[in-house]
Formats: C-alpha cells, structure tokens, sequence
C-alpha cells in the first residue's frame, strides 16, 4: 500500500516521532491552576517570538478568534471584517451567538484586503441607533495570500482615529511570514491582537494561542474558561504546539515551493492552476471536480471538490506526493469526458 495522500487541509497533520518525544517529556500541571509548566513555557515563548506581552493556549483557532472577540467587544458592540473571513463566515456565527456582538462584514479583494474608505464609512456613530464599533479583523494568510505588507499600517491609523482595536487571524502567520521575508513579530507589530494556529501547517495535532497585552489575556483566560477552553493536564498539547515553534517554521517554505511545482505542472497540462503559500487553487470546467476527486481517491489522494479545488501540501505528505497527484491528473485528462447531468 502506498503511504495516503491527504490534500484536503493542512490540519490533517500527525505528530511527527520527535514531536511525540517532546509531547512525552514534557512536564505537567493543571493549566486552570495555573501551574502547568510547558503551557507557560509556550506561552511566553511564543509571546517573545511575536513581540507581545502575553499569550494564552486555546484548543482552537474558533476558540481563539471567539475569546478575542467576547474580549474586545461586549453585548451590542460590533467588529468589522472581510465578507470572507474566518471569523465571520466559517465560525457558526459565535460572537453573536455566545456574546451579542454583531459583525459588520465588508466587501473584499481577493488578496483579503477591504477598502479603508469603506471601513470608515462603516463607522457607526454614537447614537442608540446603532452597535458601537469596536474592533477591526484581518487575516493574514487569507485564502493561502498574504496580506499585502503595506495594507496593515493604514488600517492600523484608521484604528487610532476612530479609537478601535485590531484583531488579526493568523491562522496561518507563519505561512505569510517565510513566504513574505518579513519576521512573524514585524507582520504582528501593527495589532492589538494576534490569534496563530498550530494544528496547520506547523504540524501539532491540536493547539492555537492568542497573543495581546497582560490585561487583554487576563480577560481572555476569563472567557476562554466560560467558553469551555480551560484545560487540564493541556502541557501534553502545549509541548507539541512548542516543538512546531521550534522546529516547524522554516521547513514552511518547503510546502510553498511543492506547491508552486504542483501548480506550474498542472498549467503544464493545460490547467487553471495557481499557487497561494501552501496552497494550490485549481479551477476546472464546471462540475468536473467531483470526478477528478474520485479519480484521485482511487489512487489514495484524498482532496475536496471546489469549486475552485484546493489542494494543500503540508509535512505530513510523502516525497513523491506531488508526481503522484500528477500521474492521476494525466490520466484524468486522458480519459474520455463523462456527462454530468
Ligand atoms: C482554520 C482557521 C481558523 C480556525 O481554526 P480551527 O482550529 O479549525 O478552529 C481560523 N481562521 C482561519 C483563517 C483559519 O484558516
């Protein structure tokens, strides 16, 4: 049996040997005591690295953007984002549901940038008519692009004018920070807020951290024990989060440059391909993504239908993933076309 090629996100990550060794070793305590001493060793060192104050380990990336956002805002308060944010679009609805907090979602640009005069414009006023507004949320990396370096700045002044705060979705920060050249603390310096996944492509089996000022986690420990967050022994976790800070970060660039392979051999083949960081988007003839996805399964190839289809390289993948993916796309396009009805 060949080794599975799972595509479908880099989330589906195991534990490397020597993460499962770091995992094992790893000193523990009751985290909701306070006392779990690889969840603290985590945190400041992953505060360190991003040039923040404090951090707090959450099971989850939703768990993270909600926390910030039931700390950033009260009941009747709102947060602007992209239409196609995480935070707004893939996360059940949570601020409003669990906080009040209404969102203020804005058209955006495909490189995940909004327009800052309609980020003004949707300003509310002081006046019972309307939510107060509070908070700005970008993403970085946003649909595998990285934020432009120079949009975060404007954004970041716009904030100070109108006396709001700024979130980012890191999810994937470390994946915009090795495809940018600029230092993960750098991309950082602009946000109050920064939440960062460990379950993607950095490769830990469970695990985000939000990172903000000492009375900003004060608070957000608060609402991540309300939400059902605080964990125990959570060092076991903490420690595999700590071995992909360490180790996990510069092998990055790997998956981007297997990426822009993948995607320059499918153009090859006559493909609407393209390549974002870690992820490639391939755009085929209406409805012919379900029959590329079986034909893959067949071979081993997990991926999910688009459209678009994307396919994510990550760690956990074996060395001759991308000429597998190859030969059954060759062979794909070989076969004589099926009518989709
Ligand atoms: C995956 C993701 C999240 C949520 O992370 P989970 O750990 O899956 O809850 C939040 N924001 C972005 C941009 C993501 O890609």
């Amino acid at each position: 049996m060949l080794p599975l090629i799972d595509l479908r996100s880099d989330t589906v990550t195991r534990p490397t040997a020597a993460m499962w060794e770091a995992m094992r070793a790893a000193p523990l305590g009751d985290d909701v005591f306070g006392d779990d001493p690889s969840v603290a060793a985590f945190e400041s060192a992953l505060a360190e690295r991003l040039g923040f104050e404090a951090a707090l380990f959450v099971p989850s990336g939703t768990q993270s953007n909600l926390v910030a956002l039931l700390t950033h805002c009260g009941r009747g308060d709102e947060y602007i984002a992209a239409q196609g944010a995480h935070c707004y679009r893939y996360e059940g609805g949570g601020a409003a549901a669990l906080g009040g907090i209404q969102p203020q979602p804005l058209p955006t640009a495909a490189d995940g940038t909004m327009d800052l005069g309609a980020i003004e414009a949707a300003i509310k006023p002081d006046d019972p008519h309307f939510a107060r507004t509070r908070l700005v949320c970008l993403e970085d990396t946003f649909g595998g692009r990285v934020l432009p370096a120079d949009y975060p700045g404007p954004v970041r002044e716009l904030c100070d004018r109108h006396g709001l705060s700024l979130h980012l979705d890191g999810a994937r920060l470390f994946n915009a920070s090795i495809a940018s050249g600029i230092d993960a603390r750098e991309r950082c310096a602009p946000y109050d807020t920064v939440s960062v996944c460990f379950s993607k492509g950095l490769g830990a089996p469970v695990g985000s951290a939000l990172c903000g000022s000492p009375a900003f986690i004060e608070q957000a420990r608060r609402w991540r024990k309300v939400v059902g967050g605080g964990l125990r022994q959570s060092g076991l976790l903490a420690a595999a989060c700590h071995y992909a800070l360490d180790h996990h970060v510069a092998r990055l660039a790997e998956d981007h440059a297997r990426a822009s392979e993948l995607a320059e051999d499918l153009r090859d083949l006559g493909l609407l391909a393209e390549a974002r960081t870690n992820m490639v988007w391939l755009t085929l003839e209406p409805g012919q993504d379900r029959r590329l996805v079986d034909s893959l399964a067949r071979a081993g190839i997990q991926a999910r239908a688009g459209p678009p289809m994307r396919l994510v390289l990550h760690l956990d993948l074996p060395s001759d993933a991308v000429c597998r993916i190859l030969e059954v796309v060759r062979e794909w396009l070989m076969a004589p076309p099926v009518r989709e009805d």
